[in-house]
């Protein structure tokens, strides 16, 4: 590819199979035209005949030219005008020539060890030369010039199916690179468009630097690192980051995701990262993006089969080649990808990928700033509080905050109003952590009042224990796939430790909602399975990895399994402990289970008249946000402060039926 030539357009680029269709044409169509050739070229008004017939002519006298070579014996028949009638043993080519049998004409015989030839030449007066064959002229006629034509035609053929031009895909590349290559500012995105995670900006800021003035840091001596990586869960704008380094370094930028190098045919993959360095050599300073680079750098060795020997290959050829440029050439490979802990170590040795920024899912502060970015361009009412919606979104990535503003516009044009309200906004929120409302799922009013009481239960519960999260909505409105009804608690901040109370009062909330149905029917229903999942979850993880139990003691007794991202509150472990330990793990989470569900049943049958009033007051408004249950149950906000108050659910802390 050309740098001043625009990029191809897109989809152009990956068609493989028409290409091979065109190439299996090719072959035959060719191979039948070489040798059409080499046949018409032999015989082109040479006329090939007997031996035999040879030497009748020349005893009649008609032959009066030969030349003899090595093998054969090619001349001029000048025929006498009966001659035909003379010859009745050569039928055959008596009545071909019949036609113009007076029209001299060139033959061409093969030569047989014949000794007497020469005195019979001589006795009928032939002009004859003895010759060695013009290998030469014949060499470049028969074979030369037909190959190059075959090629001038093949060549035609791949320029038209490139698209014209020659610079994208032709059937003679397979093996070459398939970067884009985006023009400066032509990714349109610069750090202003990336928000929320100042660490990776200023990080990434050294990098544009470089590019810019180079000659800052090489006076100094200051290596620039060769390769970042960029860390992350999905969504949190990694992609993002890489297109607004372009945008802000303005120097050429490849962008190519992991899985274009590999292909079918092993060493295609290896042949393409070799092409891209050449080009990016070629222009330096420049940047190399490289998402999902976990696609071909996943650990060496592991598996087996073609496809493995393929990334491998390839992998091999990117180590080698990020090994084969200096420090400061002003090529800078950046690379994505969520999942670090499957990379081979050899890419994240010094020389290659060793500066990793991590680009974590946003705080407070950063999801404000992102919604910021997204409602740049909507119009927004004027009771639009961004910080609020921040509040009400721990755990939210950036590209979930673009999802739910996005879903606030289509609720806004719903009721076809001109702005965007807060309540579309909270709608949008609720829709995106709990699924959308499904208002056509009619309950009957016995359902609705024991799923009312559950949640209730769980709100009660948790509003009684010291440590637990504030509750910020209950609602019996059904949502998503399975819940009937849903209890939301916000912590008051992004939580990034929690200790032993907090889990405690976490599980006896989460049991809130059985109790409740034990305490008023006596009797329990299904609808408590998710709430018992996650506790028990929970319970296991405090007694085996944290070492919250006395019995089990410090030692671990599982390992995480799963994506680094999801070692929050869920994932899945695998146990790593004696058969006995197993045994004694399992009747402590009882215990602990038992415990916890014993206080919360205590709790609601101490304020069973809130319990009625509350599950009242739901029944009628089927939502109530988190202020009127407060004062319901006359607790006033904890801190008075009704900015401090939080908002929405950590995912997972979203207490369904
Ligand atoms: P990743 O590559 O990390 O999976 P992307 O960069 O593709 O995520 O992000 C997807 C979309 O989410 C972006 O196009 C952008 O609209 C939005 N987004 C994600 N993170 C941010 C952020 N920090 N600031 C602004 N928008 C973001
Ligand atoms: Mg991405
Ligand atoms: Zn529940």
């Amino acid at each position: 590819m050309k740098p001043d030539k625009p990029a191809p357009p897109k989809g152009k680029s990956n068609r493989i199979p028409p290409q091979w269709s065109t190439v299996l044409w090719y072959l035959p169509i060719m191979f039948i035209f070489l040798w059409m050739w080499q046949q018409a070229f032999s015989n082109l008004s040479v006329r090939t005949i007997p031996y035999s017939e040879f030497k009748t002519l020349v005893r009649n006298g008609e032959v009066v030219e030969a030349a003899v070579r090595a093998d054969t014996i090619e001349g001029k028949v000048q025929p006498k005008a009966q001659a035909p009638s003379k010859t009745p043993n050569n039928q055959t080519s008596t009545n071909a020539v019949s036609a113009d049998a007076n029209k001299p004409f060139l033959f061409r015989t093969v030569r047989v060890e014949d000794p007497k030839l020469v005195e019979e030449m001589e006795a009928a007066n032939v002009k004859f030369v003895g010759m060695r064959p013009g290998f030469l002229s014949q060499f470049l006629f028969a074979w030369i010039l037909p190959i190059g034509l075959m090629f001038l035609l093949w060549s035609f053929l791949s320029r038209r199916m490139s698209g014209g031009g020659g610079a994208g895909q032709s059937i003679l590349s397979f093996g070459k690179s398939r970067a884009r290559l985006v023009a400066e500012k032509e990714t349109g995105v610069n750090f202003n468009d990336v928000a929320g995670c100042d660490e990776a900006k200023y990080e990434l800021q050294e990098v544009v630097d470089f590019l810019k003035n180079p000659d800052r840091y090489k006076s100094l001596g200051a290596k620039i690192p060769k390769g970042v990586l960029l860390v992350g869960p999905p969504g949190t704008g990694k992609t993002l980051l890489a297109k607004a380094v372009a945008g802000e370094a303005q120097v050429p930028f490849f962008q190519l995701s992991g899985s274009d190098f590999v292909e079918m045919f092993v060493g295609v993959g290896a042949a393409r990262v070799r092409d891209l360095f050449v080009q990016a050599k070629a222009q330096a300073p420049c940047i190399v993006f490289i998402d999902e680079l976990d696609a071909i750098g996943r650990e060496r060795g592991v598996h087996v089969g073609p496809v493995n020997d393929e990334r491998e290959q390839t992998l091999n050829a990117l180590l080698v080649e990020m090994d084969g440029f200096a420090p400061n050439a002003g090529v800078i490979l950046l690379a994505a990808t969520n999942r670090p802990e499957v990379l081979d170590r050899a890419l994240l040795r010094p020389g290659r990928f060793d500066r990793q920024v991590i680009v974590d899912a946003p705080d407070v502060a950063g999801r404000e700033a992102i919604l910021r970015v997204h409602t740049r361009l909507v119009p927004l009412g004027q009771n639009v509080d961004l910080r609020q919606i921040a509040r009400a979104t721990p755990g939210f990535s950036g590209a979930d905050l673009a999802n739910a503003v996005n879903e606030a516009a289509l609720l806004a044009a719903r009721r076809h109003a001109r702005q965007i309200d807060q309540r579309d906004l909270e709608e949008a929120v609720e829709k995106v952590v709990a699924g959308p409302e499904r208002k056509s799922r009619r309950l009957t009013e016995e359902i609705k009042r024991r799923v009312a009481y559950h949640e209730v239960g769980h709100a009660l519960v948790a509003a009684h224990s010291k440590h637990s999260d504030p509750v910020h909505k209950i609602s019996i409105i059904p949502r998503g796939r399975a819940a009937l009804g849903y209890t939301m608690q916000l912590p008051a901040e992004d939580q990034f430790l929690m200790t032993q109370s907090e889990l405690l009062d976490r599980i006896r909330g989460a049991l809130g909602g059985r109790a409740a149905e034990e305490v008023v029917y006596g009797e329990v229903t299904t609808g408590a399975e998710n709430d018992l999942e996650r506790v028990t979850a929970l319970a296991r993880q405090m007694i085996c990895l944290f070492g919250m139990n006395e019995r089990i003691g410090l030692a671990r007794a599982a390992q995480r399994q799963g994506p680094f991202y999801l070692h929050g509150a869920d994932g899945s472990f695998q146990r790593d402990c004696s058969e006995k330990t197993a045994e004694e793990i399992d009747e402590e989470v009882k215990k602990l289970l038992d415990k916890a569900y014993a206080e919360a049943k205590e709790i609601l049958i101490q304020h069973r008249e809130q319990l009625e009033m509350v599950t009242a007051e739901l029944i009628k408004q089927e939502s109530m946000d988190g202020k009127t249950f407060k004062e319901l149950i006359g607790m006033s906000n904890r801190d008075g402060d009704e900015s401090q108050e939080p908002i929405t659910p950590r995912p997972g802390v979203l207490t369904n039926l």
